[in-house]
């Protein structure tokens, strides 16, 4: 077994090594450590993020500049501001015993005043952003003529983010026959032309097979109805109590959307995406980074740099269109010699694209199930269970034992355990009751016999609402929630054509629903509603583009144009109810946990 003893690093690594706690060498530290420090050389390596890598060059650089000079020695190029103070603390606390080190970050977004400053005191070792780095260049206020080591770190990321002529650039001011060491998770073909265009020879170190995500992350995917992709993202959280996640989202909008669904529904969950200021994104990272946040919805480009150790899970609520992006998503979890676990939620037709990603990456994804409701709530029983068996037992409650004894001493044991679960199970279990099942099988058909017999247990509604109020589904099932106070599972099979749409609920609330929509406007127009003879989607699914098949003509033409006497539109409706009904909150078992449902 390799040890760090064994790769040749100075005693006062050592004793950094073992105040950090690292037990032995990452592969990648095995394998690139001995190398850069025995030889001057260039080098290529391919390894994902979390691997250790920050210490595969940094500790062969922190002992090859001489410490004494307080000039730049050695530059590492980074894609973020994230990672640059990241590696920059790595490398403080790698190089703690040596005395007068100063290793300076410099990004943008942040005082250049201020890093010139450093800099200015004589920094060993500056660890930049492209941008700002070439912009100081620019401006003299840094001196790359001397390094004798470059690192580009996360290359094809710098790359992806059009950083290629700012490399150039700023390489073009360091001198030849320094030594570039490249890091990179994936290998496309630009990574490899940087490659020969500004190395000499460089050793490749592959740590894994070039393009394939690390093994210590398994992958899972569940198929679900397009319009179901929310509800399985919140079962599989509910059914992971634990998850410390990232949400990867394609665009900006869907990412805000699904962070602020999430909040409205209890989860402990953020957004992070471009349109955020540098200062939101900084907040939002630092509560994640404390766990207050356990689910971080992101686009690829903003979570670029999140560099979290501990992610349990990186979920895929929609699929990448590049495979190097899916590699990237991925390689947020199983870091540091953990495992974690990388989830995709697709649909019927997306399954190809899975087809193809285990090709490339030669990865198997496992099929699994989208957790029935009752699959949840044990899971959570259990954890609660676990929870109160590890919960430290806080003495200063022993006070106000008396009183708590006086409240609950006609209770038995088993009696007491029994409200004490109740507590937190009953909300999971209320909501999760009539949950129907998400999965799809391959065929595309809903598997379960509840959703099947829906038809005949449900009465399917028409309104002269649809997109061209500017309502899709998700908007018109909101707005039909709060007006008839039903709850979210209550209302489904909402499907919105152009000028009207349907949807279902349970026969039981038939009446309800009839009774809530009386005399409620939309944008001054009469909400019209009515029982349609097309008893749901089995019945004949109305078609998108042409009427429905039940023989309803469009209302909006055809209907009332009663106004409401005086009414003037102060929000989207006027009727009664305004709010939509939220989930039960949380009942405090103790955990950082918000409402839940
Ligand atoms: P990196 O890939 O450099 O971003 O490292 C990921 C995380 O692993 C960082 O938090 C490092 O402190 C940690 N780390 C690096 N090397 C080791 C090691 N040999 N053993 C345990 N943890 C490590």
């Amino acid at each position: 077994m390799s040890t760090f003893q064994s790769l040749g690093l100075e005693e006062n690594f050592l004793q950094a090594i073992n105040d950090l706690g690292f037990e032995k060498p990452s592969e990648v530290q095995q394998k690139t450590i001995p190398l850069l420090l025995s030889q001057d050389t260039d080098m290529v390596s391919l390894a994902q993020t979390g691997t250790g890598k920050t210490a595969a060059f940094g500790f062969p650089m922190l002992q090859k500049i001489d410490v004494e000079r307080r000039q730049t020695q050695g530059l590492i190029l980074s894609p973020t501001r994230e990672l640059c103070m990241q590696i920059t603390a790595e490398l403080k606390l790698y190089g703690k015993y040596l005395k007068g080190l100063n290793v300076v970050a410099i990004y943008g977004g942040a005082s250049i005043t201020e890093q010139a400053k450093q800099i200015k005191k004589g920094a060993q070792i500056v660890v930049a952003t492209p941008g700002r780095m070439k912009d100081m260049i620019g401006r003299r206020l840094v001196d790359i003529s001397q390094i004798d080591y470059c690192v580009l770190d996360e290359a094809d990321e710098m790359l992806n983010m059009g950083f290629y002529e700012d490399i150039t650039e700023i390489l073009s001011h360091s001198p030849r026959e320094k030594n570039t060491w490249l890091f990179s998770a994936t290998m496309p073909k630009e990574v490899a032309s940087i490659g020969k265009k500004f190395m000499n020879n460089p050793l490749e170190v592959t740590i894994g097979t070039k393009n394939v995500g690390a093994s210590s992350v398994s992958h899972e995917f569940f198929m679900v109805n397009a319009k179901d992709r929310y509800q399985a993202l919140k079962r599989l959280s509910d059914a992971n109590p634990e998850i410390f996640s990232v949400v990867f989202c394609r665009t900006k909008r869907d990412t805000q959307k699904v962070a602020e669904m999430l909040i409205e529904d209890g989860y402990n969950a953020a957004a992070l995406h471009g349109d955020l200021s540098q200062n939101q994104r900084d907040v939002v990272m630092k509560s994640f980074r404390s766990r207050q946040i356990q689910m971080l919805v992101a686009t690829d480009v903003a979570a670029r740099g999140i560099d979290v150790d501990d992610i349990t899970h990186v979920v895929n609520y929609q699929l990448p269109d590049e495979i190097e992006t899916y590699t990237h998503r991925s390689g947020r979890t199983g870091r540091a010699g953990k495992t974690g676990t990388s989830l995709v939620i697709i649909t019927k037709s997306e399954l190809r694209k899975i087809k193809a990603l285990e090709k490339i990456l030669q990865k198997s994804f496992i099929k699994k199930e989208v957790p029935s409701g009752m699959e949840i709530c044990e899971k959570q029983l259990f954890h609660l269970a676990n929870k109160i068996k590890d919960t430290e037992i806080n003495h200063d409650i022993d006070v106000y034992l008396p009183k708590i004894n006086d409240v609950l001493e006609s209770f038995s044991k088993e009696e007491l355990i029994k409200k004490v679960f109740s507590v937190e199970f009953t909300r999971f279990y209320n909501y999760y009751k009539k949950a129907k099942d998400l999965n799809i099988d391959h065929s595309g058909d809903l598997k379960n016999v509840q959703e099947k017999s829906f038809s005949e247990k449900s009465t399917r509604f028409f309104v002269n609402l649809g997109r061209k109020d500017d309502l899709q589904w998700m908007d018109l099932k909101d707005l039909i929630r709060e007006i008839t106070k039903l709850g979210k599972d209550e209302v489904f099979h909402v499907d919105t054509m152009d000028t009207f749409s349907f949807f279902n609920t349970d026969v039981a609330h038939a009446d309800q629903v009839m009774e809530a929509f009386k005399e409620v406007y939309y944008h001054d127009r009469l909400i019209e509603i009515e029982i349609s003879a097309d008893r749901g989607r089995q019945g004949g699914r109305p078609s998108k583009k042409g009427k429905p098949s039940g023989g309803f003509r469009d209302k909006k033409r055809g209907g009332s144009d009663k106004k409401r006497g005086g009414s003037e539109a102060q929000g989207k409706f006027q009727g009664k109810s305004r709010r939509p009904q939220e989930r039960p909150k949380a009942t405090g078992t103790g955990g950082k946990r918000r409402r839940r449902m």
